[in-house]
């Protein structure tokens, strides 16, 4: 299989240094394999996400010196694959309506006597409760049921979830790892507003483009966790993942997209050379 690898912004604001990090491992490592480094552009969520952040990411990658595969995969325009995958599940009986509200899942967190994972699993609604809900034209979500998909798979396949971990976890964890879907909980895969959930639409992209290798930042190492169960569920391979560190600012905390002082498009209006960034960063 040839050495494929994708950076996946959502543009939801402007790319930051650790963003910039990121990019350059993935299409360092495509190069230095002399395989395919791919743009992703993870536009689901309507509310956060808009072309004016799009564009400025395009622009931001290519004063950075990176180039990819075009055409880029637009996530908005294939909303009806990703429905097809929550069918596809809901079919086998995997998934769940959930009514609550962040609220109500918040506060259920705040109640629940063993921690926020087993709030994070808030189980299906009575059967007379969801019909009353239905009737009402309440908005849903669909969460995937772990104990459903477990007894589908069976307790040995369960045990068996793994995944290769090239670069490091944030415990340092890395070689062939047991995947644990629980440390996730019952995720949603359809949204309320969007009809599906960046665990689907990731995991379908990522076996669409025959993505080989995810090289990502270990904030999304836990996400991993489900996102194998995913594949397993759905007969796509599991891709090799690498994991990396997130970048600190001076201060300390790792850059978000709401400090706007570290953005690209800042240090190139600052008059920054992308070399000497690059040369920062490590490339
Ligand atoms: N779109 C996700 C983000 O912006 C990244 C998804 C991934 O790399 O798997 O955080």
């Amino acid at each position: 299989m040839m050495f494929t690898t994708r950076f996946a912004p959502s543009p939801t604001g402007r790319l930051h240094r650790g963003h910039a990090f990121s990019a350059l491992t993935g299409w360092t490592a495509a190069r230095d394999a002399g395989g395919r480094f791919l743009l992703r552009i993870e536009d689901i969520d309507p509310t956060r996400c808009n072309a004016g952040h799009e564009t400025a990411i395009l622009n931001d990658l290519h004063w950075l010196g990176l180039d990819w595969e075009r055409p880029v995969r637009r996530q908005s325009e294939h909303l009806a694959d990703y429905a097809t995958v929550v069918d596809a599940l809901d079919r086998r009986g995997l998934l769940y309506r959930c009514f609550r509200t962040r609220k109500d899942i918040l506060d259920a967190i705040g109640d629940a006597p063993h921690g926020p994972a087993e709030a994070a699993r808030p189980g299906p609604h009575p059967t007379d409760e969801e019909a009353a809900f239905l009737s009402e034209g309440r908005a849903f979500a669909w969460r995937l049921s772990l104990d459903r998909a477990r007894d589908l798979l069976g307790d040995r396949a369960w045990a068996g979830l793994s995944f290769v971990e090239e670069g490091r976890g944030p415990m340092g964890e890395h070689g062939r790892l047991r995947a644990r879907p629980e440390t996730a909980g019952d995720v949603v895969l359809a949204r309320k507003d969007a009809g599906t959930a960046y665990h689907v639409a990731v995991t379908h992209d990522d076996a669409l483009q025959r993505v080989s290798h995810v090289i990502r930042g270990e904030d999304l190492f836990e996400a991993t966790h489900i996102q194998v169960l995913i594949q397993t569920l759905m007969g796509w391979p599991t891709p090799v993942y690498r994991h990396h560190r997130l970048l600190t600012g001076p201060d300390g905390r790792r850059y978000a997209k709401r400090d706007a002082s570290v953005t690209l498009a800042q240090l190139r209006a600052e008059g920054l050379d992308p070399r000497t960034l690059r040369a920062e960063l490590g490339f």
